[in-house]
Order: C-alpha cells, then structure tokens, then sequence
C-alpha cells in the first residue's frame, strides 16, 4: 500500500492521516479556503469557524480525499486577531479534532463619498420596520449551511463590466458615515444578463428598500451569493441554477445612483469579499 501511494500520488510522502491546512494570514474581510486532506477515507467532517459550524462535501481529488470550505471575516463585523478553526472528523472508527490558526489583520479600503437621495441615506420612518425585516430575512438566508457543495472556485463573473466600487470601501453618502461596502459594484448597462456565479438554489426573490429586486443563491456549505438593483428577474424561489445561468437584467431599483450590479457573497454567515474569488 505504502508503495502504492508513494509512487502513484501527486504528493511526495504518504499522509499521516487526515490533515487540517488554513492559511497563516487573511485580510480582515478577505475569504480564504480551509481543507481537509486525507490519502485514506474518512466521514461525518464538521468545522468550526468563529461562530459558525459547517459539514463540508468530501470529494476525490488526484487520489486524495478533499474537504474544501470557503471561510472569510467581514469587514463590518468581525475584528482582527488570530482565529482557530477546528475540524472534526471520523477515521478508521477513531474521531480526530483537528486545529488551525489565521490572523486575521487589519486591511486598508478606500474611501467612497456619494451622494443620494435623501431618504435612501436617512430612510423615513414608515419604512423602518420594512427594512428590519429585511435585514432579518437576508441574515436568515445567509445563515444557510445546505449540506452539498455545488460551488468551485474561480466563481464566474455575474456581469461582463469592469468592478467600480470595491468591497470594504468607507462609505460617506450625503456626508455621513455609513456602513463599510459589504459587495462589489459592476459598471453594467441597464438590461444586460446578470448570471450566477455557480451553480446552487435560488432560495430568495424578493424586492427590498436597499436591495431593490434580488436574488439569493445557495451554492451549498455555507456559500450564498446575491445579486441587487435589478430591473427584471428570470428566476423563481427553489429553481436549480447552473453557473452562468441567467438569473434576471442589471437594473437601478432599491438604492442605487444609476444601472449596475451590487454583488455580494456570504461565506458561513459573512459577507467577504468576492474579488479574490472570481475569476479573472
Ligand atoms: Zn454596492
């Protein structure tokens, strides 16, 4: 067997069993990828991230059996400092816990002052109890850890336009401060497709006070993107889609200064950002 691996694996030496690799460092909103890596099989994984636990797919990979998941802090609500993850797993009827450790570091974004109609900065009062249902609503969905992963990396990219506002840009709109850009903006021409980054469930349409018309997609263990201001949706709660299906037009409803696409990305309950994540 020893001989086997050795010569018919990608790696050099045999594993010693299931390994845990994080990375050593991550920006603070940045999503990295954790993986289990094992050259025997093992079942039942659970990994532990900050608040959050998710049962990752087990997948076959050059000979080896992989665990990959998508982890990441959010720039609003998470704080730098070294972080563990922790990963259980079972193996020849023996469960094994498994610890890492990233630092998370402080990171610099931009500053992005824009102006707005009034009431998209301050909302009025009749709208205040929409808007935290709303806010409940999206917390729900990105609080969903489905247990199949259908999303792989590089995600595609929703929109064909160049990004023209980054995420974890300061925001001060109408000269006030506000929550730090949690999404990337896409140049796009008003009625031009807006596909999925991968394939998953839609799991919300719906027409929000800041999102204007959107749609929610579970690419399963932990990973749901989101797709805002559009004009028009092609899709309907519990459709399947396949990465770059078309899931609606670039519009400018909800808050937005003109046609383009708000894109967003929510690994294990946290906005990251999906620069890093799409491909080029
Ligand atoms: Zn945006």
């Amino acid at each position: 067997m020893l001989f086997f691996l050795l010569f018919c694996l990608p790696v050099a030496t045999a594993l010693a069993g299931v390994r845990l690799e994080v990375p050593e460092r991550a920006g603070l909103g940045q999503p990295f990828l954790a993986r289990l890596v094992s050259d025997a099989p093992f079942v039942t994984p659970e990994v532990r991230w900050l608040d959050r636990e998710v049962r990752p797919t087990v997948k076959a990979q050059s000979g080896l059996l992989v665990s990959e998941i998508l982890l990441g802090t959010d720039v609003l609500e998470d704080r730098p400092g070294v972080r563990e993850v922790t990963a259980t797993v079972q193996q020849d009827g023996k469960m094994l816990t498994l610890r890492g450790r990233v630092a998370i570091e402080a990171k610099a974004y931009p500053t992005q002052a824009l102006t707005l109609p009034p009431k998209m900065v301050t909302p009025p009062q009749a709208e205040l109890a929409r808007i935290a249902q709303e806010q409940e609503e999206t917390r729900r969905i990105k609080d969903l850890a489905s247990l199949r992963q259908f999303w792989t990396l590089p995600l595609a990219r929703p929109v064909s336009g160049a990004i023209e506002s980054v995420y974890g840009a300061a925001r001060v709109l109408n000269g006030q401060a506000r929550n730090p850009h949690r999404g990337l903006d896409f140049d796009a021409q008003a009625g031009e497709p807006v596909r999925a980054c991968a394939t998953g469930t839609v799991v919300l349409v719906a027409e929000q006070y800041y999102a204007g018309k959107c749609v929610f997609v579970d690419h399963g263990n932990g990973v749901v993107s989101m797709y805002f201001h559009l004009s028009e949706v092609g899709v309907r709660q519990g459709y399947r889609v396949d990465r770059g299906e078309v899931l609606g037009k670039v519009g400018a409803t909800g808050r937005a200064t003109g046609p383009h696409l708000h894109f967003a990305v929510s690994a294990q309950g946290r906005l990251v950002d999906p620069g890093p994540l799409l491909e080029e």
